[in-house]
């Protein structure tokens, strides 16, 4: 039997539950099997080459097998994977992170994103004393108990079987609108935590309204609620120091994954000094020592530490963010005339080194400001199926939805390909009548 994609889905499904590793890694007729990658490509256990927009799920801002990652890792392995011990290298990482992320005065290491604000919102409702957290309406902070209400629409359900009411109840879900915010803080005096994705919903394809985040830090302020912000995506990409730093809006407390790490599994949660204390062993706080528990056997493992070490040391020169910015900055462009030769209705917008697409009418002057989440959200599976596929039959691979990351790694030649590959695609669906005229 050849070695395919759709082979081994055949023979995952009768050992993975499901078949597959992570929900989202099934995509209609059956996931990806992929075998190495290297810059910003990577090939199918076929042989079949793709230029790589979802970069390790936006993990990747220096490429796929960096020399200077492969080399920290390996060196690292050849002395010993994992220790359970403290070691050298997390001091290093934990500097680094200190040094880029503005509201980092103390970094704590855990095993994933979701793990990093399941911490993060442990530590908040300690230090706020109030059981209560408000998140905003479609935006992703992984798949723990306390973030899933509010994650999908209809917003008052939780999106999964088997969540505790006791959550649901002690979670307020608002669009993110300032004024409507100030209005639920006012009335519910229970809320000590606010939680925001700093792009707007799923890595900015809805994005929030201009100065919401500058409004949010003063309502927590007024609230004396701890404030958040969940840069699992945006740390390290909006701008080396993240959204806080290009923006120089400050939270109590950020939950970093993905890049901080170099791309292994791992993440972090960074914030300010007084309200990290509380994961302190030597300090009491309201009779515990320490007052939050926090364990995690490979928290800040030799391994990922090395990794973690490696691309924060090249992200720390600014050149992977200019380079991954610029790549992004010639798709969305290009991609942008298309539509226009094309008289598509539609849009492609995102910041730093992120594109989302977007097929349907409302669009303003180029811009989906006055869209709004139900517009973007509600575009059919059809016209998203589409588009993905008829990108992977070509050779292309996004990230997810209509949306996509680069890397440092993504040249001029990569984009040229993908505009091709892009407009050919486009074709088919105008001839299919997927999408309409603008
Ligand atoms: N927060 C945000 C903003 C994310 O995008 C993600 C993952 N895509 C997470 C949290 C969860 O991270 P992980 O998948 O590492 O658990």
């Amino acid at each position: 039997m050849t070695l395919s994609s759709e082979n081994l889905y055949d023979r995952a499904r009768g050992s993975l539950a499901g078949g597959v590793s992570h929900q989202s890694r099934y995509v209609a007729p059956f996931p990806k099997y992929v075998e190495r990658a290297q810059g910003s490509r990577k090939w199918e256990v076929d042989g079949k080459e793709f230029i790589d927009y979802a970069m390790g799920s936006a993990s990747l801002l220096l490429g796929h097998a960096h020399p200077d990652v492969v080399k920290a890792l390996t060196e690292q392995a050849s002395r010993g994977t994992f220790f359970a011990d403290s070691h050298p290298l997390e001091v290093d990482w934990a500097e680094l992170i200190q040094g880029l992320i503005p509201c980092a005065e103390r970094v704590r290491f855990v095993g994933s994103g979701t793990e990093a604000t399941m911490l993060a919102i442990r530590i908040a409702r300690a230090y706020s004393g109030k059981n209560k957290i408000l998140r905003f309406e479609g935006h992703y902070h992984g798949w723990h108990e306390f973030v899933d209400l509010g994650m999908a629409a209809p917003y008052d359900q939780p999106s999964s079987l088997g969540i505790l009411p006791g959550t649901i109840e002690a979670t307020v879900v608002a669009p993110p609108d300032a004024a409507r915010v100030a209005e639920v803080l006012d009335a519910d005096n229970e809320i000590g935590t606010i939680i925001c994705e700093v792009s707007g919903a799923n890595y900015g394809s809805v994005p929030l309204p201009y100065g919401f985040l500058s409004a949010l830090r003063e309502l927590a302020d007024q609230h004396n609620a701890v404030l958040i912000f969940d840069e699992v995506i945006t740390g390290f990409r909006w701008s080396p120091g993240g959204l806080q730093a290009r923006d120089k809006i400050i939270p109590d407390l950020t939950s970093m994954a993905k890049i901080v790490t170099g791309g292994m599994p791992g993440g972090a949660v960074g914030g300010k000094e007084e309200i990290m204390r509380l994961l302190d062993p030597t300090h009491e706080y309201k009779g515990r020592k320490p007052g939050v528990v926090h364990k995690g056997t490979f928290n800040g493992s030799p391994l990922v530490s090395a990794s973690g070490v490696a691309a924060l040391t090249q992200v720390k020169t600014g050149e992977p963010n200019r380079l991954a910015d610029a790549a992004a900055k010639r798709l969305r462009d290009g991609i942008r005339q298309i539509i226009e030769q094309h008289q598509v209705a539609g849009a492609v917008y995102g910041e730093a080194s992120t594109f989302h697409i977007y097929f349907g009418d409302g669009v303003v002057d180029g811009s989906v400001a006055e869209l709004g989440a139900e517009k973007i959200r509600g575009v059919s599976p059809e016209i998203i199926l589409a588009l993905r596929n008829g990108l992977r039959e070509r050779g292309i691979d996004l990230m997810s939805h209509m949306s996509g990351v680069t890397s440092m790694a993504h040249t001029d030649e990569d984009v040229d390909q993908t505009l091709e590959a892009f407009e050919d695609t486009l074709r088919g669906m105008i001839s299919d009548r997927l999408v309409g005229r603008a």
